[in-house]
């Protein structure tokens, strides 16, 4: 096969690899550069792999210390760290290596260095060992994604105080940790701090946890969380914080503007991500940059024809699985093929136990945007499978269409609410109706039931959860 022609991908997170992969795969002559040994970015080497691998430790650690109800008693845990950090690591480093080895296989040409643009076709590889290289190329695809945000009055010169990439190293774990922001990255790595013995407090700028989510899922969250932590404040925030040379003092807001101080031992900043579009030269190019994110159409074109760009350098949701989506649109489209990304729903979990999962509409977008809808809910105590995992504190709800009974959104909160949300999102995307997960035969006895039993409260004959007649679900 005559190839269609040169592409080089610059980033090797899930959206690049993606990219790299799919376009090898459709004969493209594919060069992959990175700043790491191997493919992975963010994801795989300092966000969810790394993260996940800290929250499952934490996961055995609680129901170690819970198998108390079932007369199961352990001795108090032995936490060797040396051995949890040495163990995340090697997950980190075989995820990683096996996608090296994935390159070599598509025969995807894979540079490890820092590339610019020179012209719109042409760029400079500054390689990790030698020379720059020189770089030609027909199409260019971006995904150099993001890095942790600052709040510039914050951003003071102190190992003590870490971004989320300094938290999973898992140096050392302080007695107190003060973490800035109540978002997806505060919660769980604050759950694996605490974990791990370290008393954390939270403050938060906006009314509640994890904005964006509904509430009804957060509060469920929290109820478990909570008694991990020191201290969650919201409506609050920190105006200063000063190396004290033995820890970190915080000046802490509240929402009347009363202001104290504490000191910590560490300091987390988890209030964001910001895009990496500054040192690509795209000066050199017709590329659109606003606010720092690169701007393309549906089909992940920039303003530059032969320029494309994916995943959190883009904006939208910054997450691994929509900037692997983004990758195999912008490849087919740059191979002539009629795609564009359109989701219906894209999924968001939360990795803390329980965790916590939405995709599509939310009720309360549905509220903020006058959008009518059909809300039902059914609550875990009702699940038998729930009851004997000792994980009765979990929630299933639908967002329904009162017009035609279609499935708009769908949200979770319990274990393994992060594998469950994937039924929700095919049906948002298939265009099922409530019926349809009603009438899909779930095995028994499981928690994807929750969803069939969801379904069945809409029409007010779940077996298991009584519905009374007044109590019809809301509108
Ligand atoms: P986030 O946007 O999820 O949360 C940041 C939080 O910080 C928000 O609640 C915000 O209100 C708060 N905040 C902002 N400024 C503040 C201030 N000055 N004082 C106090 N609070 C402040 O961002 P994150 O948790 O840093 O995560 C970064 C990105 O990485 C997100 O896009 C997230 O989706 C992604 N991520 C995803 C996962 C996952 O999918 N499980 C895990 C980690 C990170």
């Amino acid at each position: 096969m005559e190839s269609p022609g040169r592409v080089v991908v610059i980033g090797g997170g899930p959206g690049g690899y993606a990219a790299a992969f799919r376009a090898a795969d459709l004969g493209w002559n594919t060069t992959l550069v990175d700043t790491e040994k191997n493919p992975g970015g963010v994801c795989l080497y300092r966000g969810c792999i790394p993260s996940k691998a800290l929250l499952h430790a934490t996961q055995v650690l609680w129901e170690a210390r819970h198998a108390t109800t079932m007369g199961i008693r352990f001795a108090p845990p032995e936490i060797d760290f040396a051995q949890l950090r040495t163990w995340k690591n090697g997950v980190v480093e075989r995820l990683t290596g096996a996608l090296g080895d994935l390159c070599r296989r598509r025969q995807v040409t894979f540079i490890q260095g820092r590339a610019r643009f020179e012209t719109p076709t042409s760029l400079v590889v500054d390689r990790h060992d030698g020379e720059p290289l020189q770089l030609s190329a027909d199409h260019v695809i971006l995904a150099t994604g993001s890095r942790p945000a600052w709040i510039p009055g914050l951003q003071i010169d102190s190992p003590r105080v870490m971004d989320s990439t300094a938290a999973l190293a898992l140096e050392e774990i302080p007695p107190t940790l003060l973490i800035i922001g109540g978002g997806v990255i505060g919660l769980e790595l604050g759950s694996v701090y605490a974990a791990l013995g370290c008393r954390v407090s939270i403050v938060e700028m906006t009314p509640g946890l994890l904005p964006g989510a509904d509430r009804d899922l957060v509060r469920m969250v929290i109820k478990r969380l909570q008694p991990q932590f020191q201290e969650v404040l919201v409506q609050a925030r920190v105006v200063a914080l000063v190396d004290t040379g033995e820890g970190v003092r915080a000046t802490l807001e509240d929402a009347q503007g009363q202001r104290r101080e504490e000191s910590y031992h560490r300091v987390l900043m988890a209030v964001g991500r910001r895009p990496n579009s500054e040192e690509l030269g795209l000066e050199k190019t017709t590329v659109e940059v606003v606010r720092g994110f690169v701007q393309v159409d549906s089909q992940m074109r920039t303003r530059n024809p032969n320029i494309w760009a994916i995943g959190d350098l883009v904006g939208g949701p910054m997450l691994a699985h929509k900037a692997a989506h983004e990758a195999r649109v912008a490849v087919e489209a740059m191979s002539g093929k009629n795609v564009s990304f359109e989701p219906n729903a894209i999924p968001a979990v939360c990795y803390t136990d329980p965790e916590l999962a939405w995709a599509g509409l939310t009720e309360t977008a549905a509220a903020e945007k006058n959008i009518p809808c059909k809300v039902v809910r059914f609550p875990w105590g009702a699940s038998g499978r729930a009851q004997t995992i000792e994980q009765p504190d979990g929630l299933t709800k639908l967002i329904v269409s009162p017009e035609d009974e279609r499935i708009l959104g769908i949200g979770l909160v319990g274990r393994g609410a992060g594998e469950m949300i994937a039924e929700g999102v095919l049906a948002i995307e298939m265009g099922a109706v409530v019926q349809d997960l009603a009438e899909v035969i779930h095995p028994h006895p499981t928690l994807s039931e929750t969803i069939m039993e969801a379904a069945e409260v809409f029409f007010g004959h779940s077996p298991h959860y009584f519905v009374p007649k007044r109590n019809k679900p809301s509108t």
